[in-house]
């Protein structure tokens, strides 16, 4: 068999791990194990089912140090930003624990007749996850799946698989074998095969809205329930009576640059009133001069590398487009160590003047620690620019004015729109689902498991 190295995005000399180039043949023997396991998996009590998870979570919880550890070094961030991916993960796992037993209940839906609404598993569901975020995103999509009594199939990028497979080896010292399984390989051979195979009857995607569509494609020949979370190229618009104040600017930044900017939801674009153009460039230019690029792991370090070398191409490639353009391209931050800069995909932040939306940085999803800022004479038009992408996961509103921010939220193409912040609700338990190409799946609580379950009717 192949193997596919993991490499230290900090380090190039670091191979962290490797995992195996499944082949078709694989993922069918792994679908046969999860259809076997559903078998008796799906007649268990939701009771018991949550009990497995409340004792995979407190598993976890003991190995967190290592998980994190692990995480940053096959996928760059800083320590501090892998610990809140693993820690909503096992957190999620104990919310949906909670939830299962009351979900699982009979709905009464017409005393009259009586009819009953009930809840019963598909079958195999699979879950395709991006490199970006892949320990969360996977849970919130396989957690769901196996609490409703399926069986899951998880297929992580080849990039940034270990840290997810390690959390699924520890979770599956408490489930019976089969029902939740890790196939590593290609997008092409096991995304494929999963996103095709009859056995699949509900297939989770998270990544890139090209995949979506191929996934989308390929699930209709065998009509999948499809869950798609896509891309995203989310704008915030500052308008002239914005507060910017040390607090505001360094949401904006961490909206930004949050894990490199490689985040489907970060900020990708800003359009500023014409009035406070310089001011926000002066002061957005001190916040990311406080940047520190480095490694992960060195506790200095305030923004790690890009995850791999096609992103990081892609990114200093957008960057080299701008500078040629005659764009103005400010590069601010430090370098944690510049005698290893060149051993890691490291960017440093910047932002780009001139840009408009001809250009394939404000056009294109850049996932990368670029951003730029475009000004406006008048708010329709920053709404009508705000929404000229495919794309519609968050957008925000920088004002003082809460009326005219719900006028404007009220036109942007957004699943959610944030007033003076932007990206991130608190409350692990809500979600909203992108719009246009960016996807369509609700995944908040009982939405959640809804989407791993079938209602049938049973009437007196
Ligand atoms: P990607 O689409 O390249 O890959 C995602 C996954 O799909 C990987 O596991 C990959 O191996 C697999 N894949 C690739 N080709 C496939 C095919 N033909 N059939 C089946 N599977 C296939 O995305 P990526 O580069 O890993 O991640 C970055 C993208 O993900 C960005 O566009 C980002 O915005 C998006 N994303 C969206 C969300 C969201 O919740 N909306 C969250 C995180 C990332």
């Amino acid at each position: 068999m192949d193997f596919i190295p993991v490499i230290n995005p900090a380090r190039f000399s670091e191979v962290v791990g490797q995992v195996p180039a499944c082949s078709e043949a694989d993922v069918d023997r792994a679908l046969s194990q999860a259809q076997a396991a559903f078998k008796t998996w799906s007649r268990t009590t939701p009771e018991e089912r949550a009990s497995h998870l409340r004792a995979a979570a407190r598993d976890l919880r003991n190995s967190q140090p290592e998980l994190v550890r692990l995480f940053v070094r096959e996928n760059g961030k800083p320590r501090r930003e892998a610990q809140i991916d693993i820690d909503r993960s096992i957190e999620l796992m104990e919310i949906v624990a909670g939830d299962l037993p009351e979900w699982s209940k009979p709905e009464l839906i017409d005393k009259n007749q009586p009819v009953w609404a009930r809840r019963r598993a598909r079958g195999i569901t699979t879950v395709i996850s991006p490199w970006n975020s892949p320990v969360l995103l996977s849970f919130k999509r396989f957690l769901p799946a196996i609490a409703a009594g399926n069986a899951a199939v998880v297929k992580p990028a080849s990039y940034c698989p270990l840290t997810l497979l390690q959390c699924i080896d520890i979770i599956n010292g408490h489930l019976p074998a089969g029902v939740l399984r890790g196939v590593t390989g290609s997008g092409a051979v096991v995304g494929e095969k999963l996103a095709s195979d009859e056995r699949v009857r509900t297939i989770a995607f998270t990544g890139s809205t090209e995949t979506g569509r191929r996934i989308m494609e390929l699930a209709s020949r065998t009509v999948k329930k499809v869950f798609l979370e896509l891309g995203g190229n989310d704008p915030a618009i500052v308008l002239g009576d914005a507060r910017l104040g040390d607090e505001a600017v360094a949401r904006m930044t961490h909206a930004i640059l949050r894990a490199s900017g490689q985040v489907c939801i970060a900020i990708k674009r800003i359009y500023v009133h014409d009035s406070r153009l310089n001011e926000l460039v002066e002061k957005l230019a001190q916040s990311f001069d406080r940047v520190i690029v480095g490694d992960g792991l060195a506790p200095e370090t305030t923004m790690g590398p890009l995850n791999n070398k096609a992103q990081f191409q892609f990114v200093t490639g957008l960057i080299d487009k701008c500078r040629r353009k005659g764009l103005t391209v400010m590069t601010k931050g430090r370098k944690l160590s510049p005698a290893d800069w060149n051993e890691g995909f490291f960017v440093l932040p910047s932002i780009v003047l001139g840009a408009n939306e001809d250009d394939d940085l404000v056009r294109c999803e850049q996932f990368g620690p670029v951003i730029p800022i475009i000004p406006f004479a008048n708010e329709n038009d920053a709404i009508a620019r705000a929404n000229s992408t495919p794309y519609g996961l968050r957008a925000s509103v920088w004002t003082e004015d809460r009326h005219n921010a719900e006028a404007i939220a009220d036109q942007l193409e957004a699943g959610a729109v944030f007033l003076n912040n932007h990206g991130i609700f608190r409350d692990l338990h809500i979600e909203f689902p992108g719009i246009k190409q960016s996807g369509f799946s609700r995944e908040s609580r009982a939405a959640a498991l809804d989407h791993y379950a079938d209602t049938y009717g049973f009437a007196e």
